[in-house]
C-alpha cells in the first residue's frame, strides 16, 4: 500500500467543540498551551524571556501567533491517518512544500524509513527546531493509518500494552480539584525566577510549602520551571525546597544548555531532575543518558519527532536506567498509546489546564476518540490506530 498523499493545515478546533466558552483554547501558543490556566497571585509561570520586563506580566507576548496544525497521510485505498502538531507558520510549508512530494509513493507502512528520509530531508535547514514538529505530525499520521490499515491499536504495534492502566499526573494550580478528579500526584508552575532574586525564593517555599500541606504526604508533588531559571538559582531552588519532598524538579534551564545541566545534576545529586519537553529527536536524549544529566525524560510526542522519535528515547531511556514520562502525554491519543506500550515510560501527564474546576475531563476533549482520565487512571482507546474518530468533514470543519 502506498501513500497517496501528505496534506497539513492549521485547524481551530473551538470550531468543533462543544466543551464550554471558557475552556476552549484561542489561537495563540500561549493559550493553546494551557498558560491561561496557570495564573497565581496575578502571576503567570516564569519563562525564558523571564529577564525582560516588558514580558513579565504577560508570558503571551512572547509567543508567536502560529496556530495548531493537523496532517493527514492518505494510503492509495482512500484510508487516512490523523497526526497533529502546534507552530503552523513554519511546519505547515515544511510539510507541504518540501515533505510532501518526496513521500508521495512511499510504503505507508514504512515508519522507519519515512522518519529517517524526513531526518534527512530536513539536514541542511535543520532537523530539530520547528522541523521537528512537522516530522511528529507526519509521523503520528503514519502510525495512525498503520493502525488503521492493519485494524489494531497503536499501542499494539508498539508492542503493548505493557500495563494495565497509566498513572496520571496533573499540573496547574486547582490542587483541590484535581484531588477531587482522584489524581495522586499533582505538578506545580513555578510563577519566580532569577529576576525575584531572594523574595522569588521565599514566595517558592511558600508556594510548595503551602501546596504539600494542604495535599499530605501520600501525594506526589513536583515543580516545572519552564527553562525561567539558571544553575545558581537551581542549585539555590533546589536546597530551599528539600524539605518538601519534590519528586522532581523540570526544565529549570534553557533546553540547549547541556553543560548547566551537568553543574546541577552535581550540585544537587539527591533531587530528582526532569527535562526534555524542548529537547527534538532521538540525539539529545542520547547525550543526555550518557551523561546522566536527569531522572526523567519528558519528551513531547507531537514536537519530539512523534512515535518513532519517542520508541527512540524510550529505548535509550531503559538501557540507561532511566524513566520517560512524555510532555503533555494523557491530553491526546498519541502519549497515550507510547505509555501504555513502553516499559521505560512510567507516568502520564495531564496539562493544558487540566480542566477548571467544576468542568469534567470529558469536555475538554479535542480530538474525538481520546480517552479520558478516570480517578488518576488511563486506559486508551483499542479502536484501530490512535481511535481518533473524525471523518473528512470533521477535518474539514477545524480547517483555518
Ligand atoms: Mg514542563
Amino acid at each position: 500500500m502506498k501513500i497517496k498523499d501528505v496534506r497539513a493545515f492549521e485547524i481551530d478546533f473551538s470550531k468543533v467543540r462543544s466543551k464550554p466558552k471558557s475552556t476552549v483554547a484561542k489561537k495563540s501558543m500561549y493559550e493553546f498551551l494551557g498558560g491561561k490556566y496557570y495564573v497565581r497571585e496575578g502571576r503567570q509561570p516564569a519563562g525564558p524571556m523571564e529577564r525582560f520586563p516588558k514580558y513579565r506580566k504577560d508570558r503571551g507576548k512572547a509567543g508567536p501567533k502560529w496556530g495548531p496544525v493537523a496532517c493527514v497521510v492518505e494510503a492509495e485505498d482512500g484510508t487516512f491517518g490523523v497526526g497533529t502538531t502546534v507552530f503552523s507558520g513554519p511546519v505547515i510549508p515544511i510539510i507541504n512544500e518540501h515533505y510532501r512530494s518526496n513521500l508521495v509513493g512511499e510504503h505507508a507502512m514504512a515508519t522507519e524509513k519515512i522518519y529517517d528520509m524526513m531526518m534527512r530531508l530536513s539536514a541542511a535547514y535543520g532537523s530539530q527546531g520547528v522541523t521537528s514538529y512537522a516530522i511528529s505530525a507526519v509521523d503520528l499520521a503514519l502510525w495512525d493509518l498503520k493502525g488503521k490499515l492493519l485494524g489494531r491499536p497503536v499501542y499494539e504495534l508498539l508492542g503493548g500494552p505493557q500495563k494495565d492502566k497509566i498513572f496520571c499526573y496533573a499540573t496547574g494550580f486547582d490542587v483541590d480539584w484535581y484531588l477531587e478528579l482522584g489524581f495522586r500526584a499533582i505538578k506545580l508552575p513555578m510563577p519566580y525566577g532569577p529576576m525575584d532574586g531572594i523574595e522569588g525564593l521565599r514566595k517558592a517555599e511558600a508556594l510548595v510549602a503551602e501546596t504539600r500541606e494542604r495535599i499530605g504526604d501520600d501525594i506526589e508533588l513536583m515543580l516545572d520551571c519552564w527553562m525561567a531559571l539558571d544553575v545558581e538559582y537551581t542549585v539555590r531552588l533546589a536546597e530551599v525546597l528539600k524539605p518538601y519532598r519534590l519528586k522532581w524538579i523540570e526544565d529549570y534551564l534553557m533546553p540547549d544548555d547541556m553543560d548547566g545541566f551537568e553543574q546541577v545534576r552535581h550540585r544537587v545529586p539527591s533531587q530528582g531532575l526532569a527535562t526534555g519537553e524542548h529537547w527534538y529527536l532521538a540525539q539529545p536524549f542520547s547525550l543526555a543518558a550518557q551523561r546522566r544529566l536527569v531522572d526523567i525524560f519528558q519528551p513531547d510526542p507531537k514536537w519530539v519527532g512523534g512515535v518513532s522519535a519517542c520508541v527512540r528515547i524510550c529505548h535509550i531511556a531503559e538501557g540507561a536506567g532511566l524513566s520517560v514520562i512524555p510532555h503533555g502525554g494523557m491530553n491526546d491519543p498519541f502519549g497515550q498509546h507510547i505509555v501504555f506500550a513502553m516499559p521505560a515510560a512510567t507516568w502520564g501527564e495531564r496539562s493544558g489546564g487540566v480542566s477548571p474546576p467544576g468542568v469534567s475531563l470529558t469536555e475538554m476533549v479535542d480530538l474525538p476518540g481520546t480517552a479520558v482520565i478516570e480517578d488518576g487512571y488511563l486506559v486508551p482507546s483499542d479502536a484501530p490506530g490512535f481511535g481518533i474518530d473524525v471523518d473528512r468533514a470533521w477535518l474539514e470543519k477545524t480547517a483555518v
